[in-house]
């Protein structure tokens, strides 16, 4: 029988404003095992709609430090901690992660001993804590973590200045899924996604950003369209995507971390993947909060 391995996609948005969008959050899921991968705004509230118990995610990581794939961390840690948890969260991710759980613990200090006051030891006192294990930044893919016949590597990809930034490959039940970070195109992800059964890719459309900044400065808000003029330099545009995808042979292609943002609707979903099936032959589909796609390998 086929084990599961899938991906729950608990935000597939940037830091642009979205009503149907979080901020970037995965769970990859492989028989019982739940990994959280990066836990952007919103992203937490998606765990249990999703169907994912934040008491059964024993393991989290971060592909880099910025804010639309972190700022949740806090209501996960209570969401898992009041869930049942009774070990400390084991984290990994590239430089600063350390810091940034450090600094997230120190926020929350007052209030895990308030919870602690009310509940006493209704609530495992190690359940809040974090074991972070910083991981060296390599363009090749590194493995660091095993958990059964789940196995992560992690490579560096391109989001300068963001440095380091990684992606990570899973590999379960003969099957491999790639999970890109944010990233402009860059070789480090071509070579990972190497026959991948699946590639989540972030996607930027670089068409619906130029019309973006044209708005914005038609508004007077030269200063957003000044800032939002920076976005292409660090991540990769659906063409982009279609060319690595094709290369690389991978076996599914799925957008998350769509830059803009666009709402739940197939008509804006199919305008921004345009083109993209004219060089890459495979499928290709916009991932949506709370959807859950299952990683089927090339010969199911
Ligand atoms: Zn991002
Ligand atoms: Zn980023």
């Amino acid at each position: 029988m086929t084990e599961r391995f899938e991906i729950v996609f608990l935000g597939t948005g940037s830091p642009l404003p979205s009503a149907d969008r979080c901020g970037a959050g995965n769970v990859v899921v492989a028989g019982e095992t739940n990994v959280l991968v990066d836990c952007g705004w919103g992203a937490a509230r998606r765990l249990v709609p999703s169907g994912v118990r934040p008491g059964a995610i024993d393991v989290a990581l971060f592909t880099h430090m910025h804010t639309d794939h972190m700022t949740d961390v806090p209501d996960f840690l209570f969401q898992r901690w009041t869930g049942g948890a009774t070990t400390p969260l084991r984290v990994f991710g590239p430089e600063g992660t350390q810091e940034m759980i450090d600094g997230f613990l120190l926020a929350l200090r007052r209030d895990i001993g308030f919870r602690q006051a009310h509940h006493g030891d209704k609530l495992h006192p190690d359940g809040i804590k974090v074991e972070v294990t910083e991981v060296p930044a390599s363009k090749d893919p590194l493995p660091f973590l095993t958990l059964g016949g789940l196995s992560f590597e992690s490579f560096e990809v391109d989001h300068f200045p963001v440095v380091p930034a990684f992606g990570y490959r899973a590999r379960y039940d003969s099957r491999s899924v790639v999970l890109s970070g944010d990233t402009s195109f860059c070789e480090s992800l071509a070579a990972a996604s190497a026959g991948a059964d699946m590639l989540v890719c972030e996607a930027m459309n670089a068409g619906l950003v130029t019309q973006l900044i044209a708005m914005l400065k038609s508004a007077g808000r030269d200063r957003e369209a000044g800032l939002m003029s920076d976005v292409p330099s660090y991540h990769i545009a659906t063409s982009e995507i279609a060319k690595l995808a094709a290369r690389a042979g991978v076996g599914e292609v799925v957008l998350s971390h769509l830059i803009p943002p666009i709402s739940n609707d197939a008509g804006q979903e199919a305008h921004f993947m345009a083109g993209m099936s004219d060089v890459y032959r495979g499928a290709i589909r916009v991932a949506r909060d709370m959807q859950r796609v299952a990683v089927t390998g090339r010969n199911p």
